[in-house]
């Protein structure tokens, strides 16, 4: 049955010249921007649109979707376009004049393109992935879509755990996408030159090293509920999934489009390094973005002059995992203020560590670098920053504050997690006693124009950590150590933020979900749940509704402990990282022991004897890896 003709880009044109004066920022929906990149929709093969499931303002600095549309529309062959999700009032001026989603380059309605990419860097983005789908017509489960309909991919640290969204996206991308993304588009276009079946496209698909297809494989589980093991239903159909990295990381984009609107970060968005070996048990990204890779410092530089010349921004963000742990950070940041003196330019390191913070770091930054300083000690006792292997003493992290201060900083922030195991409510006073410290250390420098906020987040143990094993606290422990922090928290120079705990929930059960958690994930959305990253749109009883339609349990993915020999619904999906590794870790917490950055030491976590014939075959990369002959070599 052929479907009935899509809207034009002229009629969607039309549609907006009404809408468009009725809305908040107009400017998050009309595309045109310096630097964006258009191409003749007729003369070009394969059409794929990038999307950021959240708004404009959000979804525009994105660096893995900004990489993906750069390497994508580098080809002649393809053109890739961009689309976020409308705020409230657009979408429903949308759909009530029956306006799809479109792409902001060429206006195509999504359901025109070929390929529709989604980002997802983490999981509350969800509902706002189905809602996407709805406003650009196109069938939101994979089984109901038919050839006439785009492929539906998705990739960013969520697909880690792809398994919540499985019946929704039709092949996930795990770990880099860079090259990946490219093999995916072949696959396609080869498939629409043979004029064979989805299902054939959708196989040839899971033969693409990190591709993986949820539906060719069938999950079972235990009576108890538990998970018992994934079946590949077809013969192709790799197990495990092994990530994918780059051996090298590509020469990064320049050519950042240039907004009409503010939008959260507007800057030069420069990834220095990739992956951290610091080992903190409670950071996914740190296990699976392993092994570190690191950009030679004049790519670096050369990056800045184009991105400059393309832009006339004015702040470099220079972003990885842990930018103080590059190895070169402090000939880097003279190098840019040498070179660049005369641009006057603000240097950011959104990460910084504690130990890696120099003196002679700070006085590179001095005169370049505006606002204030994020530092993240996570736990404020030695006791739990042993078990989450972020050991620094206290007293060093009074001497790095002491040290931000006499340079003539007033703001700190100060970033820690409650509910990690075995925390106490003594753990918890710990961190408002430093924060006091630290106040009265700046108050020494600068007097009462010294400001610290405390960030305090809540610990949710993720899959493929160590802590992967660990139950989280319940809402009423939560709300107990949030109490005691904004009891004990009181000073007029002292700021207090923290999630609530009903989103830690939402973050908890989404991350450690497995199939059965996409039946919750459309009830909530059919209810009409979307916008759940956002404190005030996110509401926990909608949830909760959609736990009992569909008769799940949400304390089973939450509040377990699980047995060390249980299996997880995600470890299908190969990080590389050896469980075996991970076990010995989260037991090593138990007993407060900590790990070296393995840069100093390898602990043989799994990553090398993974990529060994890679690393061989490309001489020269930075890999944080010491040389290790690989044992045991496993053909990727
Ligand atoms: S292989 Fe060794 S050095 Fe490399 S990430 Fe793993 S533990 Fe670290």
């Amino acid at each position: 049955m052929n479907k009935p003709a899509l809207i034009t880009p002229a009629e969607i044109t039309n549609k907006l010249e009404r809408i468009l004066p009725t809305v908040q920022k107009p400017g998050r929906y009309i595309g045109g921007e310096l630097n964006q990149v258009v191409k003749d929709w007729k003369a070009i093969q394969t059409h794929v649109a990038l999307a950021f499931p959240d708004i404009y303002d959000l979804g525009m600095p994105n660096l893995g979707l900004t990489i993906i549309y750069d390497l994508l529309n580098q080809r002649p062959d393809v053109l890739a376009e961009r689309v976020y999700s409308p705020w409230f009032d657009m979408e429903n001026a949308m759909r009530s004049s029956g306006l799809p989603l479109y792409s902001l380059e060429s206006k195509h309605p999504l359901a025109a393109f070929d390929i529709v990419g989604i980002s997802l860097p983490y999981e509350t983005l969800y509902t706002n992935t189905l809602n996407l789908l709805d406003l650009s017509q196109i069938p939101l489960f994979s089984a109901y879509r038919t050839d006439e309909d785009p492929l539906i991919i998705a990739g960013g640290h969520a697909a880690f755990n792809p398994e919540p969204m499985y019946p929704f996206i039709d092949a996930f991308v795990i770990g880099e996408g860079e090259d990946a993304i490219g093999e995916v588009v072949d696959a396609y276009t080869t498939w629409k030159q043979r004029g064979v079946t989805r299902n054939e496209l959708l196989v040839s698909l899971a033969k693409i090293w990190g591709v993986y297809v949820p539906s060719i494989y069938k999950a079972h589980y235990f009576s108890n509920g538990t998970f018992s093991h994934i079946e590949n239903l077809v013969e192709q159909a790799p197990l495990p999934i092994i990530k994918r990295i780059l051996p090298k990381l590509p020469p990064p984009p320049t050519r950042f489009i240039v907004p009409y609107i503010d939008i959260v970060h507007n800057r030069i968005p420069i990834e220095i390094m990739r992956g951290c070996t610091r080992g903190c048990r409670f950071c996914h990204a740190g296990m699976v973005t392993r092994p570190v890779r690191e950009r030679p410092i004049d790519e670096i530089i050369h990056a800045i002059e184009e991105s400059l010349a393309y832009t006339g921004y004015e702040e470099i963000g220079l972003l990885s995992l842990s930018s103080s742990d590059y190895t070169h950070i402090l000939e880097l940041v003279k190098a840019i203020s040498r070179k660049f003196k005369d641009r006057h330019l603000s240097i950011s390191l959104p990460s910084l560590r504690i130990e890696s913070f120099s003196v002679d770091l700070m006085d590179a930054l001095k005169d370049t670098r505006r606002g204030g300083f994020t530092l993240a000690p996570e736990a404020a006792t030695e006791r739990m920053r042993n078990i989450i292997n972020k050991p620094v003493n206290t007293s060093q992290l009074i001497e790095t504050v002491r040290g931000i201060y006499s340079r003539g900083w007033t703001n700190i922030k100060l970033y820690f997690m409650i509910g990690h195991p075995s925390e106490t409510l003594e753990d918890v006073q710990a961190i408002a006693d430093i924060c006091k410290l630290v106040l009265k250390e700046g108050r020494k420098e600068a007097g009462n124009r010294v400001r610290v906020t405390a960030g305090v987040g809540t610990f949710v143990p993720k899959p493929h950590t160590p802590f992967q094993w660990v139950p989280c606290d319940t809402i009423d422990q939560i709300k107990l150590k949030q109490d005691l922090l904004k009891r004990t928290l009181r000073d007029r120079g002292l700021k207090l933020n923290w999630t609530e705990p009903e989103s830690t929930m939402l973050e908890a059960w989404l991350s450690r979900g497995d199939r059965r958690m996409a039946d919750v994930i459309y009830n909530a959305w059919q209810r009409g749940a979307k916008f759940d990253a956002w404190k005030d749109h996110f509401n926990y009883d909608t949830w909760m509704q959609a736990f009992a339609e569909v008769g799940l349990d949400p304390d089973f993915y939450t509040q377990r402990e699980r047995p060390i020999d249980e299996v997880f619904p995600w470890e299908h999906i190969d990080t590389t990282v050896r469980k075996k590794f991970l076990i010995e870790d989260y037991l090593w917490s138990q007993s407060g022991q900590t790990r070296l950055d393995c840069r100093e030491q390898c602990f043989a976590c799994g990553i090398l004897p993974t990529f060994a014939d890679l690393r061989r075959d490309n001489p020269g990369e930075f890999w944080g890896c010491p040389e290790v002959k690989s044992p045991l070599k496993t053909k990727v």
